[in-house]
């Protein structure tokens, strides 16, 4: 207990010393959010259209982005457009971010945040669907980063990747899941090193959430566990705060960071507490 008290005073410190969020800063930013037709990408859209920012969203479903677009403008950026595309064609992720480029003249954000439908069970051996999405929720992660990078140069702009938990430990019931936010945390991690190492003006921030309120999420734990979620809404916000004060790793709840740092201390009660979780 002494240890996680000195770490993490050591952790509040620094949290405190870091960069406060301006949120002027975001007025007029040119911001690619990808996933914003529902969840966290839909509040994200929100809060960034209150900022001021000019917003290009995506996602497969049209009509809904039509509807989220005008709820944006209601709330008063300069732009709010949209793009339906679906990251599981191979050539979608490069024309999305051509069209938020060329509608918004360049780009100060990429907000990399869909991810594909995954079932909640054991796993029943189905290697495609793991294929499948690892494109919709890694590769596609990369073909954006790639095409965004010169413009991302120009601007000093910045990528935010939406990470989980689960892209830091095993858990039950997620294992296709797990295995593309691990990927996404290696990649993204190793990326963040090879940009400081060029003294690139290009951010990159890893958000790293728990379990979080979205439709999607609750319809898949309701009845399987009773862990808390979080606002979807409170989750959004922290990830537009840490991608603006271009934190490298952010974590919320804020006791996800506790729970990595300690995950291995003592593997074997962690892992007959991560069980026992979940009904089964
Ligand atoms: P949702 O399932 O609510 O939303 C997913 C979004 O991705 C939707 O806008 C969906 O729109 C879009 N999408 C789905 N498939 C595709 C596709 N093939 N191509 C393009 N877009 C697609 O997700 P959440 O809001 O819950 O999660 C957002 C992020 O937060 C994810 O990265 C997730 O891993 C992370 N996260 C979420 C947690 C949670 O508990 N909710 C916990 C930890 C991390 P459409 O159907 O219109 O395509």
């Amino acid at each position: 207990f002494l240890i996680v008290g000195v770490i993490g005073a050591a952790f509040v410190a620094f949290q405190w010393s870091g960069p406060t969020f301006d949120p002027e800063s975001l007025k007029g930013a040119r911001v690619l959010v990808t996933g914003a037709s529902a969840g966290i990408g839909e509040q994200m859209a929100y809060h960034l259209a209150g900022f001021g920012a000019q917003v290009v969203i995506t996602a497969r479903r049209e009509k809904v982005l039509q509807q989220v677009a005008e709820k944006c403008q209601l709330l008063g950026p300069q732009k709010a457009l949209y793009i339906a595309a679906d990251m599981a064609n191979p050539s979608d992720p490069e024309r999305v971010v051509k069209f938020a480029v060329d509608k918004l003249g360049g780009l100060d954000y990429l907000v990399l945040n869909h991810i594909g439908p995954s079932p909640f069970t054991m796993w029943d051996g189905d290697v495609e669907h793991t294929r499948w999405l690892m494109q919709v929720n890694f590769l596609s992660y990369l073909q954006m980063a790639k095409t965004a990078l010169p413009t991302l140069k120009q601007s000093k702009g910045s990528i935010v990747v939406v990470s989980s938990l689960l892209g830091k430990m095993s858990s039950p019931f997620v294992a296709p899941y797990t295995s593309t936010k691990f990927a996404l945390n290696g990649f993204f991690g190793t990326l963040q090193h090879e940009l400081a190492m060029q003294r690139s003006n290009v951010s990159i921030t890893i958000c790293i959430l728990g379990l979080i309120d979205t439709d999607s999420a609750m319809e898949k734990v309701r009845g399987i566990t009773n862990i808390q979620a979080w606002p979807a809404s409170e989750a959004a916000l922290h990830i537009i705060t840490s991608g603006a004060t271009q934190q490298t790793e952010s974590y919320y709840p804020w006791f996800c960071y506790y729970v990595c740092l300690i995950r291995d201390w003592f593997p074997y009660f962690r892992d007959m507490s991560l069980r026992n979780l979940y009904k089964y």
